[in-house]
């Protein structure tokens, strides 16, 4: 059976020692970490399959080391939380955490939870597209070029890398932070309009008639969506 290295990221001792135990008795190779720095160099250190943190860290914020990982890695993320407000939640899912539990929980849902991600993350490497068609639109993401009718279509740096989230996520709706996240990682504030001049600048590009989007759609408040692949 293979073992699985899971990095836990956890200030309080006691709850630390009392993850690690549990999943070290369940055939995880388990590292700790008290400190939130510390886990952003262990993550290039030991390339952990899974990482379970603790939302509250006293070095920096859970939010902020999502991020910084979000921006090169997708390893799953399972955020252990004692704050159980909505927004929390959001926001660590919209930031790019893959689950959140709210403390106390339960041994074996925990260890369920787990189990969860690490089966999203190998199902996710496994069904990674390589080419992306809808309509007249054919997407290589080896090649990183889209043509639409033939036609080789010129997009900016920032332009590709969101047709391409878009595209590799098709069917979903991504909402503006994680694109803008994901993108340009946290540096860039709440605004959206940075995500919005790029979207239009896109849609020039793009579409025949950029008011009735055919490939990108507008979510209004919420973000935009394309259409799955229909390869
Ligand atoms: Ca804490």
């Amino acid at each position: 059976m293979e073992k699985y290295t899971v990095l836990v990221v956890e200030d309080d001792r006691s709850m630390g020692v009392y993850l690690s135990s549990i999943l070290s008795k369940n055939n995880y190779d388990v590292h700790y970490t008290r400190s939130g720095k510390k886990a952003l160099s262990l993550v290039y250190e030991l390339s952990p399959h899974l990482i379970i943190m603790d939302y509250g860290l006293p070095d920096i914020s859970g939010t902020e080391v999502i991020c910084r990982i979000r921006r090169h890695l997708d390893i799953p993320i399972v955020i252990i939380s004692g704050r159980n407000r909505e927004e929390d939640k959001v926001r660590a899912l919209d930031l790019g955490a893959d689950d959140y539990i709210t403390k106390p929980f339960g041994t074996y849902e925990m260890l369920a939870r787990l189990r969860v991600a690490l089966r999203h993350s190998c199902c996710q490497r496994a069904n990674e597209l390589s080419i992306y068609r809808y309509k007249n639109m054919m997407i290589d993401f080896e090649k990183r070029n889209i043509v639409l009718a033939e036609n080789e279509v010129h997009l900016t740096q920032n332009e590709y890398r969101i047709v391409s989230l878009l595209a590799k996520n098709g069917g979903k709706v991504l909402t503006h932070e994680y694109i803008i996240n994901k993108v340009w990682g946290c540096a860039v504030n709440d605004d959206n309009k940075i995500l919005r001049v790029n979207i239009t600048n896109i849609r020039r590009k793009i579409e025949e008639n950029p008011t009735e989007p055919e490939y990108i759609f507008t979510e209004i408040g919420v973000g935009y969506r394309m259409h799955e692949s229909v390869v």
